[in-house]
């Protein structure tokens, strides 16, 4: 054996070695960034081939921010300067995270892990792939962890869900920009019931305006011909897992879209996957599986609105 491949054998043992942790391709910025800059200019460019004249005017004056710093959600933004749509790094790399470890899960259980890593990512700002994360969750995420690495295929679904995770939030964010949303204001203080009851009102305003940006979204996919697209957004709308009191659990989570600026993510999933299906079903006959599952999901969010609304006339003090 030649100097030359004893090396590559001592090399390739190095590499290897178990336990060692390799940073994952995804963990790079530049790999993510580059990301968001393809699948968006794509977009764009169908855009420009395939929409009304309203929307290729209002995509062209768009410009792109993929910020490395803020939050962790899209945002759009007008100001004298022109319109932005912001997808920051922070969302890629937690939207390409989601979709790999949720590759790897069959039980409740993981599915809790894959929550857990969701929060802490928001909570800190992480950005390292679920595989380290899974090196120091503890035992309960044993199982999960030893799921990986990913084969190709799985690594080619994950990076397929990214993609169909910025296009819908650029559309969204489009949808924004598109109907002219503005902030809505919110009283400076609760202490007063006037004051209460006009939060409430604007906090409802600002959900509606969320549906309305989903929407456009939906319909938009519809439109350049990829209505399905819709269907692998799934690392968007992770739910909490079930508690101990599962009944209460949801309760609540259902009940604080009161007070949320963004809706229960379960109902927005409902509604985006109803319209989904009418534009699906324009088509051809969708899978009679998928159908059931969306109409599962729709009756489910009917009767859980049903519950937030009576909820609502009880506690609320307008
Ligand atoms: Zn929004």
């Amino acid at each position: 054996m030649t100097t030359r491949a004893l090396l590559l054998v001592a090399l390739a043992a190095v590499v290897a070695k178990p336990g060692m942790c390799q940073q994952h391709r995804w963990e790079a910025q530049a790999a993510r960034t580059e990301a968001v800059n393809s699948t968006v200019a794509l977009l764009r460019a169908d855009l420009q081939a395939k929409s009304p004249a309203t929307v290729r005017k209002l995509d062209a004056s768009i410009m792109l921010d993929v910020s490395v710093s803020g939050g962790n959600v899209p945002r759009s933004r007008r100001t004298f300067s022109g319109r932005t749509i912001e997808i920051p790094d922070l969302f890629i790399a937690t939207s390409i995270n989601l979709a790999r470890a949720l590759r790897t899960a069959r039980r409740a259980e993981d599915y809790t892990c894959i929550y857990q890593y969701k929060q802490h990512m928001d909570r800190t700002g992480s950005t390292v792939g679920p595989e380290t994360y899974l090196e120091r969750a503890g035992t309960q995420c044993a199982e999960l962890k030893s799921r990986f690495p990913l084969g190709p295929v799985s690594e080619r679904i994950a990076e397929q869900e990214l993609i169909s995770t910025i296009a819908f939030a650029y559309l969204h964010e489009l949808g924004h920009q598109y109907h002219e949303h503005l902030p809505v204001q919110l009283p400076p203080d609760v202490s007063s019931k006037e004051n209460q009851c006009s939060f409430l009102r604007g906090m409802a305003v600002r959900r509606q305006l969320e549906y309305e940006a989903d929407q456009f979204a939906v319909d938009t996919l519809d439109a350049l011909g990829r209505p399905e697209l819709v269907l692998a957004t799934s690392p968007l709308w992770i739910p909490a897992p079930p508690s101990a009191a599962p009944n209460l659990v949801a309760l609540d989570q259902m009940l604080s879209e009161r007070i949320a600026e963004h809706p229960f993510s379960a109902f927005r999933w409902a509604r985006i996957l109803d319209r989904t299906l009418v534009n699906l079903s324009k088509r051809s006959t969708p899978d009679p599986a998928l159908r059931d599952i969306i109409e599962q999901l729709k009756d489910w969010e009917a009767r859980a609105r049903e519950m937030v609304a009576e909820s609502d006339q009880s506690l609320s003090p307008c």
